[in-house]
């Protein structure tokens, strides 16, 4: 196939299918931020098992894998369910897992390093990805609408769903890269905020989810069309959960390969 029409297709397929978590660039934006924080042992450690890779560039990868169907049963644990009025212990947890039950799985292979889901690399793809999503408020979902996929809307008069556009409509509306977001986000953020991000634990953070989730970003019903206000009211809870996810995964690395 031709390149150009390679990008046309895949830009037509990746814009009719239903949104599974941030979009790259959000993705991108907390490996390259977690990077920022690690210390210089565990960056180093980690080099030598992405081979290279950054965390930036590998955490989309477990986006990448829902092309084969050997991973069909891994789309579960992209994100969990927790009702309005419910506890996640109340809501319980799915026979397949979801990304809390998967989150302490990773996170304990990471610890034992007795890896059943391909080896260390892996491992360390999909703590990168889930962590991410944890953050995206609408991936703790109230079991109703797919996490706002099935809340159809426009914005700026193109169809789109709540879902995608926490995902990327936000984001790529910015129009800037995951590096340069990621330095923004960087230069704006005190370093006595990032302390105070990193803690709590992958429930804590999931709740936090919740909590966003229930604290207005859903537009009234009737409304069509999101604009200008929508994100004047959200880049700033958007971002700060970029940064949260990023620091946080930096955290969980720091522990894990620190020296
Ligand atoms: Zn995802």
């Amino acid at each position: 196939m031709r390149l150009k029409t390679f990008w046309i297709v895949s830009l037509v397929l990746v814009s009719s299918l239903p949104s599974f978590g941030w979009g790259q660039t959000g993705h991108r934006i907390v490996g390259e931020i977690a990077t920022s924080q690690l210390k210089p042992c565990t960056e180093k450690k980690i080099a030598a098992i992405l081979q290279g890779e950054s965390l930036a560039m590998c955490s989309t990868w477990m986006d990448e894998v829902k092309s084969d169907k050997t991973y069909d049963h891994w789309d579960p644990w992209h994100y969990c369910t927790i009702g309005d009025h419910q506890s996640y212990a109340e809501a319980g947890s799915p026979s397949q897992g979801d990304i809390l039950v998967k989150l302490d799985e990773i996170t304990r292979e990471l610890e034992t390093k007795k890896f059943k889901h391909g080896g260390e690399a892996n491992a360390i793809k999909i703590l990168v990805h889930l962590l991410g999503d944890l953050h995206q408020p609408l991936h703790v979902g109230r079991g109703d609408d797919k996490g706002g996929n099935d809340f159809k809307i426009k914005y700026f008069g193109k169809s789109s769903n709540l879902h995608r556009i926490w995902d990327s409509d936000l984001i790529d509306g910015t129009q800037l890269s995951y590096t340069e977001y990621s330095q923004h986000l960087l230069r704006t953020t005190p370093q006595d905020r990032v302390k105070q991000h990193q803690s709590g634990s992958y429930l804590d953070w999931a709740n936090e989810s919740k909590v966003l989730r229930m604290a207005g970003i859903y537009p009234p019903a009737d409304l069509e069309n999101l604009s200008y206000s929508y994100g004047y009211e959200n880049y700033s809870r958007l971002e700060e959960r970029l940064v949260q996810a990023g620091v946080r995964l930096a955290m969980v690395l720091n522990r894990i390969y620190g020296c």
